[in-house]
């Protein structure tokens, strides 16, 4: 069988590169004499491929040295937690946009630890967010940047003054510049644009963790904990973490971030052009806050989408389904689909529309 362009919204599609240099060394890894699924985490060669990881993600992100990497478990779920855990004592006020489906959960989750509220709560657009919306006594505010479900993406900051500033960028992560220094916290699971399911990584400003963690905190949701064992507090994900140390070096090998952002940026209003100037299409998101990453769009009803979504799987494009409850059709094309893909659904779109069907 032939691969399949994959718009899966995560786990999504990995370069082809990268899937063959782990096939490569997936029986014996160079020096090793063995898998890295079964080398030691305190081994020599997996220490390497830790330090390396670190390096290159610290490389490609412009990560400034008083900011952690720790690579964690748990998904970006856990980190909606541990976030919490971190930098706000339990009943204090934590604010959190809402725009969508994963920013709900974030919600959700820290309020079980504090006193979290929605400083703006919406599903298809990205409202500014001004210091004065913040609650006195407010911990952190807390934003997704790019909201998978729905396809739309931060472009201007919240002001923030000087409450700590956390971002889920779970699927923009690495396919979109992001300023570290403007954040205390960004964390993003691995498995949309970095890598395979198994890992996330925070990285943190050391000095905005709160001092006085509250003692009920396990250490393992402790980021200083994390920091000081270097991400080896007990086994890591191995494999999942040398597979994103792969996807560092490609992105490095692509000329970087910022270069990705301008194809991705392409990629996506590819497909824009074709709704904004479609009759059957309708965008989802609200036009000015748009995501490179999740394109999303409807047609008139359940039939119609079930006909796009049989002729895009017959010209080999799949998991273009939206999210089961926004609807619609959601188009994943983080850093791992290439241009060409992007054209094959672009051009399935327009001939969709023109009446063809396969
Ligand atoms: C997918 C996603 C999550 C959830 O990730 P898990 O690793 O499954 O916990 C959280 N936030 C955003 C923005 C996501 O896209």
């Amino acid at each position: 069988m032939e691969r399949v362009f994959n718009f899966s919204a995560g786990p999504a599609a990995l370069p082809l590169s990268v899937l063959e240099q782990a096939q490569r060394d997936l029986i014996c890894y160079p020096g090793a004499g063995c898998s890295v699924m079964e080398m030691s985490h305190r081994s020599r060669p997996f220490e390497e491929i830790m330090e390396k990881t670190e390096e290159t993600l610290r490389r490609i992100m412009n990560i400034p040295d008083e900011y952690a990497v720790v690579f964690c478990q748990g998904g970006a779920t856990m980190q909606f937690s541990m976030a919490a855990m971190n930098f706000a004592r339990q009943g204090q006020k934590a604010a959190h946009a809402v725009n969508g489906v994963f920013s709900k959960k974030a919600f959700e989750e820290a309020s079980r630890w504090c006193d979290a509220y929605k400083i703006v709560d919406t599903k298809t657009t990205v409202p500014e967010i001004t210091e004065d919306m913040i609650l006195p006594g407010t911990a952190y505010l807390h934003i997704t940047g790019n909201n998978t479900t729905s396809g739309t993406m931060y472009r201007k900051l919240p002001e923030h003054g000087s409450t700590p500033l956390i971002g889920d960028w779970t699927s923009g992560i690495l396919g979109t510049v992001i300023n570290v220094k403007d954040y205390d916290l960004v964390y993003a699971g691995a498995q949309k644009n970095m890598g395979p399911a198994g890992v996330a990584v925070a990285i943190v400003k050391r000095s905005s963790i709160l001092k006085d963690i509250d003692p009920v905190v396990p250490s393992l949701l402790r980021y200083e904990t994390m920091d000081k064992t270097g991400s080896m507090l007990n086994t890591p994900p191995t494999f999942a973490i040398y597979m994103c140390g792969l996807v560092y070096d490609w992105v490095e090998q692509q000329g970087g971030v910022a270069e990705l952002e301008k194809i991705n940026t392409k990629k996506s209003q590819m497909l824009y052009d074709v709704i904004d100037s479609s009759k059957l299409y309708k965008g989802i998101a609200d036009k000015d806050c748009r995501s490179i990453m999740n394109v999303t769009f409807t047609l008139p009803d359940d039939e119609t989408t079930k006909a796009f979504l049989e002729m895009a799987k017959k010209r080999g494009m799949i998991s273009l389904a939206g999210y089961r409850s926004v609807g619609g059709i959601r188009a994943s094309i983080y850093n791992g689909m290439p241009v060409e893909g992007v054209e094959c659904l672009a051009q399935c779109m327009v001939d969709f529309e023109k009446g063809y069907r396969e």
